[in-house]
């Protein structure tokens, strides 16, 4: 017995809520292909982006402490497969399509340069007159553009229901896919996938910055949300501080912050009598939220976290050096784009030498953006020196 198309449509109708996206009714591709006899478009699309070097490259780039400083530390891979588990089990228990949430979820990082938001920082302003730079734009344009793997076009050629979920900043009609201007709040499964990234990230930074010493537990009982989430600890009788009270504490917080936001979008979806995927766009607000009493206290956890961990004197250091280093090695290529990879010079005419050079390095891991700094700005500059004849002629 097989499981094929047919059977995987029918369990979506049969399974999913009305407004849920269904693959049936998918807008579809920019390039049609063949329908695949066992696995529908949200799971090709799915294994499209675990296959895809960008993906891959997501194990060595920053998410918050700088790559390879620490062994527990999140990497932007670590983040994805988080925001992907928490996508799923949200996209689940509301009868959502968990293929696309889980989807968007996986795909949401492909665009983040190295050297987590410090490196994006100073990639927006390298490139503020020259049409900026922004994340969830750079994700789109990895999978549309960037990745090359079929034989006459460029990118992964995905479905649009996943190319439109990766467009995040959607105020005043400016969020424009294909010609087409997107409605303020996208389908629910896009709306899980983004509320999921805030997640995690509340919770696995509260992680990471109690093991690098930037959070103890006298900074994070200042905050109401973390003292609801150590009652199970102290109920256990846990010795506060202690590693396994901290462990369950941040397991608590987070399965407290998936449950909320699960339960809220449940009666929002509810009051707001939605009846097809069709007609979430037209609702005032976003369906996937945390309640009020959940909203107030992690925007309390977000503030603290940029306050104590992505704004700290030891997080901040180390990564405006690299960023440093980011910035001199996008002005090598600039001036010599010779330097720049094979696909990175092929698109130089089209899109010019500085939007090629930014592509190019936003697409880099850490560690291979490091590599080339020494080679091409340290080592290079010290070979020049070594072979010039004058002190003065580089
Ligand atoms: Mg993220």
């Amino acid at each position: 017995m097989l499981k094929e198309l047919t059977d995987l449509y029918r369990q979506e109708d049969r399974d999913l809520a009305p407004y849920a996206v269904r693959n049936s009714g998918s807008r579809g591709r920019r390039h049609p292909e063949t329908a695949h006899p066992f696995r529908s478009d949200f799971q090709r699309d799915r294994d499209r982006i675990l296959h895809s070097r960008a993906f891959r490259r997501l194990e060595y780039k920053t998410q918050v402490f700088l790559n390879g400083s620490g062994d527990h530390y999140r990497t932007r891979l670590t983040h994805t497969i988080e925001v992907a588990a928490i996508a799923r089990t949200m996209a689940r228990t509301l009868y959502l399509n968990e293929d696309l949430a889980e989807t968007i979820a996986l795909a949401h990082d492909l665009g983040h340069t190295p050297f987590g938001h410090a490196g994006e920082r100073r990639m927006q302003a390298l490139l503020r007159d020259d049409g900026g730079f922004d994340h969830n734009a750079q994700a789109l344009k990895v999978v549309d553009e960037l990745e090359i793997k079929y034989p006459s076009y460029n990118g992964l050629n995905l479905c649009w229901e996943v190319r439109s979920g990766l467009i995040k900043h959607r105020d005043g009609n400016t969020a424009v896919l294909d010609g087409a201007v997107l409605p303020a709040h996208p389908f629910l499964e896009a709306q899980v996938a983004d509320l999921a990234d805030d997640l995690a990230y509340y919770g696995h930074d509260v992680d990471d910055g109690l093991d690098a010493g930037l959070l103890n537990q006298e900074m994070l009982m200042t905050l109401p949300l973390w003292r609801r989430a150590v009652l199970p600890a102290e109920q256990a009788g846990l010795e506060p501080d202690s590693e396994r009270y901290l462990a369950f504490s941040v397991r608590n917080l987070i399965d407290m912050m998936v449950g909320d936001a699960i339960r809220h979008s449940a009666d929002l979806i509810l009051a707001s009598g939605v009846a097809a995927s069709g007609d979430v766009e037209r609702c005032d607000g976003a369906l996937i939220a945390f309640s009020p009493e959940f909203a107030l206290m992690t925007g309390e956890l977000h503030d603290f976290l940029f306050e104590n961990v992505y704004f700290h004197p030891e997080v901040i250091g180390v990564n405006h050096i690299a960023s440093d280093r980011m910035e001199n090695l996008f002005r090598v290529y600039i001036a010599n784009p010779e330097l720049l990879g094979d696909h990175a010079r092929s698109r130089m005419e089209r899109v010019g030498v500085k939007r090629a050079a930014a592509d190019y390095i936003a697409g880099m891991t850490d560690r291979f953006a490091m590599n080339e700094y020494l080679r091409l700005c340290e080592h290079g500059e010290r070979r020049r020196r070594r072979h010039s004849t004058s002190p003065f002629q580089v």
